[in-house]
């Protein structure tokens, strides 16, 4: 059956590092029988710029219609003083929300041609290859927030006459965390066959949940082998040791803090791509950099972190692991030959364009 794609590229860097992974997927089709057809649509400031919304309907029709949608970047400083509802940001969160994607698929791999990149030694990341399974619609993030002034609030054994009291609340539910457990196994099943759970089981109740159901769905994962984490441990261990991990499995703040930890190790944020993905196998597939005003348009921004977000569309979404494969092949054959953009250039390192690199990395791919 022919797969459906909505690519969006949205502000700054995004159109021209989408186009580069765009001639990537012309090849696959053209060359190596991936077939596939694909429609463009608006998000973000562009969105807003030509119907006064960041995430207009058409957009979010057009992304229920199709497998996957291949997304750039949003937002810019022309866009800062917009009202709340009309920010480039509400695209992106809009259509998360709207297509149910529960599941945040974050890689960190550091390409050994790249080890100096990162603030860590290269001998502790060279070759780093992890997967970071982060839960994405429930948590803290959404559960009841409340601000209030409490008088007489207590505090240990001194009462406070007046007080002003803020909580949120960290809630899941058996069926949101066997949800994402499994789409966890079934990562880890594809890889290295290990997953670690992170929680904080020894302090919070809505984790011991967590522990008991991961333990629960293990049992469909015999091939997985599964061990267990407190959050400050993983923290620690990520950067102590982080080659000792295959797949984490965590809940939405714990994972927002751990793979931006897991992003840094590898130093170059212009190579990671990402997932996030909704029951019925539908993903919105995107680099974790921003839309880079600073260097928008001018040619150099590095777009292979959106290539290998196509590779991750290809393997989750499609079930072409043998094309993903093919990406990430052609992306180490480009590093290794010398080719560098700006940002992951060493000191003095001669550096190629945008255009450049997306050329290299279609030629590399037969
Ligand atoms: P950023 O990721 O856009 O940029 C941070 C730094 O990394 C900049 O110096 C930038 O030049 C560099 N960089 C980023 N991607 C690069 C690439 N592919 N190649 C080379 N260098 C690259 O983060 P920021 O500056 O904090 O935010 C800029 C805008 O992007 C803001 O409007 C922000 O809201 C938005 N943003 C969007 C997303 C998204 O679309 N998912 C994520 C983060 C930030």
């Amino acid at each position: 059956m022919t797969a459906k794609l909505l690519i969006l590229p949205g502000d700054g860097i995004g159109p021209e590092i989408v186009r580069e992974a765009e001639k990537v997927l012309v090849a696959l089709r053209d060359r190596h029988g991936l077939d596939v057809v694909w429609e463009h649509g608006l998000i973000g400031g562009a969105a807003y710029d030509a119907h006064g919304e960041p995430l207009p309907a058409v957009t979010l029709e057009k992304a229920r219609a199709a497998d996957a949608v291949l997304f750039g970047a949003i937002g810019g400083p022309q866009y800062d003083t917009l009202p709340k509802d009309k920010r480039p940001e509400r695209g992106l969160l809009g259509i998360r929300a709207a297509m149910g994607f529960y599941a945040n698929l974050r890689p960190a791999i550091l390409y050994p041609q790249l080890a100096n990149a990162s603030s860590l030694k290269p001998e502790l990341v060279a070759g780093l290859d992890i997967l970071i399974v982060r839960e994405l619609t429930g948590g803290i993030y959404f559960g009841k927030r409340e601000s209030r002034v409490v008088d007489g609030h207590q505090v240990g054994h001194e009462v406070i006459p007046q007080a002003r009291v803020a909580s949120d609340v960290e809630q899941y539910s058996d069926y949101e965390i066997a949800r994402i457990a499994h789409t966890a196994f079934k990562a880890a099943q594809l890889r290295n066959k290990k997953l670690c759970s992170v929680d904080k089981a020894n302090v919070l109740e809505s984790s011991q949940l967590w522990r008991e159901v991961v333990c629960e769905v293990a049992a469909d994962y015999p091939d997985v082998e599964l061990s267990h984490l407190y959050v400050d441990n993983a923290a620690m261990q990520l950067v102590r040791a982080p080659k000792q991990f295959d797949v984490i499995v965590t809940a939405n703040l714990f994972g927002d803090i751990l793979s931006d930890i897991a992003a840094q190790l590898t130093g170059s944020i212009g190579m990671l791509p990402s997932a996030s993905m909704n029951e019925k196998g539908q993903g919105l597939f995107e680099p974790i950099h921003g839309s880079a005003p600073d260097i928008a348009g001018k040619g150099v921004a590095n777009p292979l972190a959106t290539i290998l977000s196509l590779a991750m569309l290809l393997r989750y979404s499609l079930k072409r692991g043998d094309l993903a494969e093919k990406i990430e092949a052609a992306v180490q054959t480009v590093l290794a030959g010398g080719l560098r953009t700006g940002d992951i250039a060493a000191k003095g390192e001669a550096t190629v364009g945008t255009v450049a690199m997306g050329d290299a990395v279609v030629a590399a791919l037969d």
